[in-house]
């Protein structure tokens, strides 16, 4: 079993954890949603390393059943023992957090601040890493993968893959991705800065250009975290098929552009089409009610 649960966002925690360790913190900050996942990891990370973890959780999400307060990510963040603050819809995330920060320092702690979804350049190196395994797998099996399916929310699995893939001279419009939160202009020039920045980092000599990108925005639906039709039918039908989980923020709507993708011709037949699953499962139980019709 993978470290609380597994999901994308350890690849990322793993160079957060490192930096704040190195800095000599003692306390982990995260802001993020109600149901965030990288809370729920960030909980258990600080768990396994002995930092503190403080959560500030934004009601990003219309969404006030019991369940989705209760269950799913933030049981789950409750029982890794993290300090969490639910905020009033109302609140600012940001200066809620700068506050907590503040207190904490003046109890002569020291806070290392992990912002939404952790993608930080740092944080986008974990994917960096992941393009690296792929390309040397990817070779290892002789198939050259055509597309690379994944869901899109703060940028950081899009932007280190993609950093990742040019550093290694593979084209970052072999990913495409789906966003989940930020409408896709928005999200496309937020990821073309974040790769920038981690190419930069990295001293490698290039800077992407956001035609090289592909983000559709056909399955966002009402907004981050609100169910659509196709998310439902799309975690359906990868439970009913293959006995597979897909969350129902991300994964459950970045599948369900890959099934309308191939339905639509826009992948062709016998294309090698990766899907990267990004773990999110513990969601499911907090959006029950999606599922409940049959
Ligand atoms: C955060 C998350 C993503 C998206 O990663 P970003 O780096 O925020 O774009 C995808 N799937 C799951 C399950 C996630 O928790």
């Amino acid at each position: 079993m993978e470290l609380g649960g597994g999901g994308n966002k350890l690849r990322k925690l793993e160079f957060l954890i490192g930096q704040a360790k190195k800095g000599g913190y003692d306390t982990l900050v995260v802001t993020g949603g109600v149901q965030s996942n990288f809370a729920r990891l960030a909980a258990a990370a600080c768990a396994r390393t002995g930092l503190a973890c403080e959560l500030v959780l934004a009601q990003m999400v219309p969404r006030d059943t019991e369940i989705y307060h209760a269950n799913g990510n933030v049981l789950l963040d409750r029982l890794f023992g993290a300090h969490i603050h639910i905020l009033d819809p109302a609140d600012d995330a940001g200066a809620y957090a700068t506050r907590r920060i503040e207190e904490i320092g003046e109890t002569g702690r020291r806070a290392f601040v992990a912002p939404l979804g952790g993608s930080t350049t740092a944080g986008c190196l974990g994917y960096v890493d992941c393009a690296f395994e792929l390309a040397r797998q990817s070779a290892e099996i002789g198939v050259r993968f055509d597309q690379i399916v994944i869901p899109n929310g703060s940028g950081g699995m899009h932007a280190g893959l993609a950093a990742g893939l040019i550093i290694a001279g593979l084209h970052p419009s072999r990913i495409a991705a789906h966003t989940v939160l930020s409408p896709a202009e928005k999200c496309l020039s937020a990821t073309a800065e974040k790769i920038d920045a981690v190419l930069k980092f990295l001293s490698f000599d290039a800077r992407v250009a956001s035609n090289d990108l592909r983000i559709s925005g056909a399955q966002l639906g009402d907004g981050y975290g609100i169910p659509t039709h196709s998310m439902v039918e799309a975690v359906r039908l990868l439970a009913r098929s293959e006995g597979l989980l897909l969350d129902p923020v991300y994964g459950g709507k970045a599948f369900a552009g890959l099934l309308f993708d191939i339905e639509s011709g826009a992948i062709a037949p016998q294309s090698n089409v990766l899907f990267i699953m990004t773990g999110g499962s513990p969601g499911l139980y907090a959006y029950a009610d999606a599922f409940t019709a049959t």
